[in-house]
């Protein structure tokens, strides 16, 4: 996929210049080492014809938090980098896109702080993803990070080598996407995105503490609490999730996405049926501020 042509503008440390005449240094610990922070946002065109950038303020937040959770200078506000993101939007003619921000180091070989960070916001299109196809889903044989190693809470770009091997195992034995357990052999989330499964119409999804807390999974507890849909955050096990009726997977990119199987054991609730699937219209409604009425009494 191209990400950008010789038109696409960047953010970069303050300045909007051409995508292809960006630089960064190629002696930058982040390249060495994995040592950045970042961010995966998706901006809408809203019922009302505007741009608008999906839970900006909680994204930006959370990059100030990743950040420090891995000891990087921090010196935007995320006033600013919300004003930089609507603006490299504007810039590329674009609404509906997902926008990557990228704090990264400067060069340094060695294993001490840094005095200074860089930024780099790009943007590039990316349609309403329609989340109708289900998902064939794999146990990995890979592990989550230890959160003892690693700043777990943390959107760091040094985790993703986890998550790409996860996925990569997972294509490669013919499913779409992995399913990774914690250190303790309790589910934790996917490569990219959190997991919730349905059982006796009430959803569970693990608590913080092993996944990376995203802001999707907050959104989906926000819209069981609108629509008094029960939901539960504990540990649970492979044998557990394989009796749920329904699951899914969600996160800025995938959005909520449901299930077809795991490890080839098919969930039994046709999707259209399930709470999970309200979940996913619900979201797809807020996400463009459109309001949601559903097909079921509200208790
Ligand atoms: N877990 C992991 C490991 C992720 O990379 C993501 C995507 N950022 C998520 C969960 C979902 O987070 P969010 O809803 O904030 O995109």
């Amino acid at each position: 996929m191209a990400y950008y042509n010789d038109k696409t503008i960047v953010y970069l440390n303050g300045e909007f210049v051409k995508a292809v005449e960006a630089k960064m240094d190629l002696y930058s610990q982040s390249l060495h080492y994995g040592y950045s922070v970042f961010e995966g946002i998706r901006s809408y065109k809203a019922v009302n014809g505007e741009t608008r950038v999906f839970k900006a303020k909680e994204h930006y937040d959370r990059l100030e938090q990743s950040a420090a959770a891995v000891n990087m200078p921090y010196h935007w506000t995320t006033e600013q980098l919300i004003d930089a993101t609507y603006e490299t939007l504007k810039r590329n003619n674009l609404q509906d896109a997902y926008i990557r921000p990228v704090v990264y180091a400067p060069a340094n070989m060695s294993f001490v702080k840094n005095k200074e960070s860089f930024i780099v916001i790009e943007a590039w299109e990316m349609q309403p993803f329609l989340g109708e196809k289900l998902l064939r889903v794999m146990t990995s044989s890979f592990e989550r990070p230890n959160p003892k190693a690693f700043k777990i809470h943390a959107k760091a770009t040094g985790h993703y080598v986890n998550s790409l091997l996860a996925s990569q195992e997972a294509k490669t034995n013919g499913f779409d996407e992995a399913l990774l357990l914690d250190m303790n052999g309790f589910v934790a989330e996917g490569p990219g995105a959190n997991i919730f499964y349905e059982k006796d119409g009430k959803l569970y999804t693990p608590s913080p503490g092993n996944i990376l807390p995203g802001i999707t999974r907050a959104t989906v507890l926000e819209l069981c609490d609108e629509l008094r849909i029960a939901v539960e955050e504990k540990s649970f096990t492979i044998e557990e999730l394989k009796k749920a009726d329904a699951v899914f997977y969600c996160g800025t990119a995938a959005e909520v996405i449901g299930w077809e199987s795991l490890d080839e054991t098919v969930f039994p609730k046709p999707w259209d049926q399930t709470l999970s699937r309200t979940i996913q219209d619900a979201y797809k409604h807020k996400v463009v501020e459109k309001a949601y009425k559903t097909t079921f009494e509200l208790a």
